[in-house]
């Protein structure tokens, strides 16, 4: 049989067949993914076959193959540096929820994000939420930003999880998809998720006692159905986005306007820094790459956004 992880504690795997039949599964044998050194071998999100086996008037299943994954997002394990732990497998996209203040969204936290996704080749939207509260200035600032965005190539929709505002576009976008909403604390995932499924009340609020903190948390993501034939993934005190480790020269890669610019740089392995006949550097003196998108390209490449980094968000 087949089916799709919507669950994982430790050992035991809830999977779900296509027809809606829920089993607890175990994995047999040692199941090594190769180049991913994790410490967990099976995601949510993963599709995998596996066989039932009675025993002990209960029925289970051993799980003996894990399908080929489109994407998966990771993030290091606490205590074990080198190794890290798949949060999920499969996503189809990710919505990144953005509030100019209450929280601030800076624009060097949504490029880090959307340089993550790029790098998973995961699909990201921008939702600008609580529209309902911004005055005219803020209102500009939202104009900007989605302009600024969009022309990279990314969907932008302004929303108000509070009002309803463009919610309906949110839940056209998700249907027959698998999504996983991201966001700095307060921006208001969980009252979107609630607009959007009432009946769903997802654990998207941070981990917040005290006795929790800087201890071997381990949370554990889990896929939802929606309704309208959407599914979702919740990963409960999980800020970020997970980790990817790249080289200097792939970073202009999940730019993507900067990726574009890059084939008319003179030299082929050109950072877009100090080098001669640089096509990024006259895009950006002429105005045509926003300067908060070079900057954040460099805070990224020289390392300087460690309070960007997505180990910090979980704890942000
Ligand atoms: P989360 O931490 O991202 O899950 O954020 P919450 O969903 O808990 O929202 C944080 C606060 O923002 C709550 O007090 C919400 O009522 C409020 N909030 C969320 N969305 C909106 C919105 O669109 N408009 C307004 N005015 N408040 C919102
Ligand atoms: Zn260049």
């Amino acid at each position: 049989m087949t089916g799709i992880v919507y669950k994982s504690t430790g050992s035991w795997y809830t999977v779900k067949t296509e027809l809606g039949h829920v089993y607890e599964c175990r994995i047999k044998g040692k199941f090594r993914i190769k180049g991913i050194k994790s410490t967990n071998p099976i995601a949510v999100g993963d599709i995998v076959d596996f066989e039932l086996e009675s025993g002990n008037d209960m029925i289970s299943g051993i799980i003996n193959h894990i399908h080929d994954r489109k994407n998966y997002i990771v993030r290091r394990s606490v205590n074990l540096s080198k190794q890290t732990h798949i949060i999920a497998a499969n996503l189809d996209q990710v919505f990144l929820m953005i509030t100019i203040n209450n929280p601030p969204t800076l624009t060097s936290f949504i490029d880090r994000f959307l340089v993550t996704a790029e790098a998973y080749s995961i699909k990201a939207i921008l939702l600008f939420n609580k529209m309902d509260t911004y005055d005219e200035e803020t209102l500009l600032e939202v104009k900007y930003l989605a302009h600024l965005y969009r022309n990279i190539g990314y969907e932008c929709i302004a929303v108000s999880a509070k009002t309803g505002k463009n919610i309906e576009q949110v839940k056209a976008l998700m249907k027959g998809k698998v999504s996983m909403f991201s966001g700095h604390s307060g921006v208001g995932k969980s009252t979107l998720v609630n607009a959007i499924e009432p009946s769903l009340d997802l654990k998207t609020k941070e981990i917040s006692s005290l006795h929790m903190q800087g201890q071997h948390t381990t949370t554990f993501a889990e896929m939802f159905d929606i309704s309208f034939g959407a599914k979702i993934i919740d990963t409960p005190g999980i800020k970020g986005f997970g980790v990817v480790d790249m080289d200097n020269e792939e970073v202009g890669d999940y730019f993507p306007e900067i990726f574009r610019l890059k084939q008319d740089c003179k030299f082929n392995n050109c950072l877009h820094i100090q080098e001669p006949q640089c096509a990024v550097k006259k895009a950006l003196d002429h105005d045509q790459l926003a300067y908060s998108r070079y900057r954040s390209y460099l805070q990224i490449l020289e390392g300087e956004d460690d309070t960007y980094r997505t180990d910090n968000w979980e704890k942000a």
